[in-house]
């Protein structure tokens, strides 16, 4: 039988998925990511895996369409060569389709996590029946892609797509992982609205139900997005200036790609309504009116599974 395989690979586990060749899916699992050793035994660990399953899957190496992998780090797209990924403890540039191949025979695509994430929620989860959707994945950081047309955009060095970078914040106040400041991720990750709540409390907001956490450095964005649902006035403060920023990107994006749903994953996101409803409001005034006309900013469906979604989509479309 053809089967389609799919590996979402994490740095706590490795989220695996097997397909029919028209991307129903028969089955998921986990495996826990061995990531000692620089992570030299990640890619076998998923061979092996899989294989121990062929059997309960009607799946022999030969009848192996393909494998679609997500991995946490900057992917040049058209040669399967992935940047690092400090996750992984994977230091150096590598080829994983390439060694993936090598040890299981199997062809292999490979692509960032967010986009595989992003393609997934396109064509099976809340994004399903459109062609034109951006994901913004809120975080620890905040990761992002785009699908234009059903394909994920890549640029000429893979770095299209990484919606956490755009520039927001022009008083550039927080350090941003990339090395620049005033970066999305800086004001709307859980890192961010952490940087926000403190940055409120510094300047005399200190009336709030956070005050305990911030003094004791045990802040987190759930308490932040809990304190908002009580009415908290500094967490909704942060809310507000969170959706503020992620309204301005997501006009930038607008102008960019007319996308028909921005869908928002991660975390954050469980701020819900919370969110969405400022995002709305500060995102239409500030926003070209054709670009923004029957676009919609959604919540993602697919949660974790969103990966091997994805990364099956891409063995689809570029493999099959
Ligand atoms: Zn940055």
């Amino acid at each position: 039988m053809k089967r389609i395989l799919a590996a979402d690979i994490g740095g706590t586990t490795c989220k695996l998925g097997v397909f029919t060749p028209e991307l129903e899916l028969l089955d998921k699992w986990e495996i826990p990511t061995d990531i000692t050793d620089e992570g030299s035994r990640i890619l076998e660990d998923i061979h092996l895996s899989f294989e121990s399953k062929a059997g309960s899957h009607e799946y022999s190496t030969e009848g192996i369409i393909g494998i679609g992998i997500g991995v946490p780090g900057p992917v040049d797209f058209n040669n399967g060569i992935l940047n690092g990924a400090i996750n992984l403890n994977w230091t150096e540039q590598m080829a994983i389709a390439a060694q993936f191949e090598s040890i299981s025979g199997i062809p292999a695509i490979v692509d960032n996590d967010a986009n595989v994430a992003a393609l997934g929620e396109q064509f099976k989860g809340a994004g399903s029946g459109h062609k034109d959707v951006v994901m913004v994945t809120l975080g620890t950081g905040v990761g992002g892609g785009v699908v234009s047309n059903g394909m994920l955009i890549h640029g000429h060095g893979g770095a299209a797509g990484e919606i956490g970078h755009i520039y927001v914040d022009y008083n550039r106040r927080f350090q941003c992982n990339c090395g620049k400041k005033g970066c999305l991720e800086t004001v709307a990750s859980a890192t961010g609205m952490k940087n926000l709540a403190l940055n409120y409390y510094e300047n005399g907001v200190t009336e709030t139900l956070l005050a305990q956490q911030i003094e004791t450095d045990s802040l987190s964005a759930k308490s932040i997005v809990e304190a908002g649902e009580k009415g908290d006035e500094l967490a909704l403060k942060v809310i507000d200036e969170v959706a503020h920023y992620i309204a301005v990107a997501l006009s930038s994006l607008s102008a960019v790609t007319n996308p028909k749903y921005f869908i928002l994953g991660g975390g954050v996101s469980r701020a819900g309504r919370m969110l969405i409803d400022r995002i709305e409001a500060y995102y239409r005034p500030i926003t070209f009116p054709p670009a923004y006309e029957n676009t919609e900013i959604i919540m993602a469906e697919l949660g974790n599974d969103a990966g091997i979604y994805g990364a099956a989509r891409l063995v689809k479309q570029f493999l099959a």
